[in-house]
């Protein structure tokens, strides 16, 4: 066989880890995205979009060599037509900031951004745990904080009630500066140095690269020695504690529920001060469905004017999973009209039905056309199917007419008929309660 007939013989699936989103979670997806936008909206939230490709060094430099990401989960290629070391973004942060930095988007004051796409990561696949998911980022660029740290949990807060989402837990940390950070490193170094004989593999690593991912160890092994590590909080000044004190106070006031986790460090280099994770216990081992926390020193180290940011990802797979069990975000996903059509004269109740159609488009109604033929009852049964309120119908007598018919498809109706250049004013009379331009 020739290489194309191999080809064309062998049926191709995607690739491993990488989900195909079908028609049955479309409309989910969709009604998610759309809420989400008006949830950013709500709070001054502009949208910017970054490529999927960087350079490699961006990744090594932000989010730091000895990081999870870095070391064993990033899609990384040699562009083959000219050499570039290319990555396909496992996170949106480092992206961001480049791009402000490139753009000088500080130079008019703080920006408050996000960013909703696809990112990689070269991780075993796991219900919850893709090679290709989604997440939703949101930054805010040159604000010092504690205020805004606070605004952006208020904010995911507001989302968890927004979806009716109830099991879901905040845990909060500090990281400190860089130089109390410096002063810790240098204490856990000495702990673990004391007791080597119980590291594993991992831990003896990066015990000189970065002893304070050692903290996140799961080895059953060596949770006494970890347990017994020097804390950062004895290491903190003034300033960090000010600033852990000030976002608690404004947490409090909010009336959001925390609980401190002096274990909670987030796998990439690039954070200090406040980081934070929520969790739900809902999902299984897969359940940190945001994690976020503040980056000062990350748009110095890209080459930008020295300025504070903060952000946070949330998991848009995880997401979907838990909202779609409390949400009702479908119902405004549904069209609104279904068009059946089926005549002697085919070609006249196809031409109706196109009129009809975008006569109601161009009053903001949402119609499927039903295209490809077929008797009555076979069309009423995917109108039913297209959730739509209503159906108009063009049969024998309404082609030979030149007008249409229309029936309620969710309620006990009779059908009425109408002619065209009326058709639209009537289903908005039918259909108050799902035009935006009427809802209160
Ligand atoms: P985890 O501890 O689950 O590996 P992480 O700390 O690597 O998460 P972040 O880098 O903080 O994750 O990414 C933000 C969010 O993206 C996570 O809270 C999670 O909801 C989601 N996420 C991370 N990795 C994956 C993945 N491989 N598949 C699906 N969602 C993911
Ligand atoms: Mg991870």
């Amino acid at each position: 066989m020739t290489q194309e007939k191999v080809l064309r013989a062998t049926r191709l699936s995607g690739v491993k880890g990488m989900n195909d989103l079908l028609p049955a979670d479309g409309p989910f997806w969709h009604a998610l995205e759309r809420h989400l936008a008006g949830w950013l909206d709500s709070y001054g939230y502009v949208g910017m979009r970054t490529p999927v490709l960087e350079q490699t060094t961006l990744f090594r430099r932000g989010i730091g060599e000895v990081t999870d990401i870095v070391e064993k989960e990033m899609f990384s290629f040699t562009d083959r037509l000219n050499g570039d070391e290319l990555t396909m973004r496992p996170e949106f942060t480092a992206g961001i900031v480049r791009a402000a930095v490139e753009h000088n988007l500080l130079y008019n004051g703080p920006q408050r951004v996000y960013s909703i796409g696809p990112v990689f990561r070269h991780e075993r696949p796991q219900r919850g745990r893709y090679r290709q998911f989604h997440q939703v980022d949101v930054e805010a660029l040159g604000f010092a904080g504690p205020d805004v740290d606070a605004e952006l949990i208020i904010m995911a807060r507001r989302l968890w009630n927004d979806l009716g989402l109830k099991e879901v837990r905040l845990e909060l940390n500090t990281l400190g500066s860089p130089a109390e950070r410096q002063a810790h490193r240098a204490a856990l170094i000495t702990h673990f140095e004391r007791h080597a004989a119980v590291l594993d593999e991992d831990a003896r690593r990066r015990l000189h690269s970065n002893p304070l991912r050692i903290l996140d160890s799961k080895n059953p092994a060596m949770q006494e020695i970890v347990e017994a590590a020097p804390r950062l909080d004895a290491y903190l000044g003034a300033e960090s504690r000010a600033h852990f004190d000030g976002l608690q106070s404004l947490l409090a006031d909010a009336g959001v529920e925390y609980r401190i986790n002096p274990r909670l460090v987030r796998g990439l280099d690039y954070y200090n001060l406040t980081v934070f994770e929520w969790i739900t216990s809902e999902l299984g081992s897969q359940g940190t469905i945001c994690g976020g926390g503040r980056y000062d020193g990350l748009i110095e180290l890209f080459g930008g004017k020295p300025a504070p940011a903060i952000g946070f990802a949330i998991g848009m797979e995880r997401l979907v999973e838990l909202a779609r069990r409390s949400a009702d975000l479908e119902s405004r996903a549904r069209c609104d009209v279904y068009v059946a059509h089926a005549a002697q004269d085919a070609a006249k109740a196809a031409r109706l039905a196109f009129r009809a159609a975008e006569a109601l488009r161009d009053c903001g109604i949402d119609v499927v056309t039903h295209c490809g033929g077929g008797s009555f009852k076979s069309q009423m049964k995917k109108a039913d199917a297209s959730g739509a309120e209503l159906a108009v119908l063009i049969g024998d007598d309404e082609a030979s007419a030149g007008e249409v018919s229309v029936k309620p498809l969710r309620r006990e109706a009779g059908q009425e008929r109408i002619a065209i250049d009326k058709l639209a004013e009537r289903v908005i009379a039918l259909l108050p309660s799902i035009l935006p331009s009427t809802t209160p």
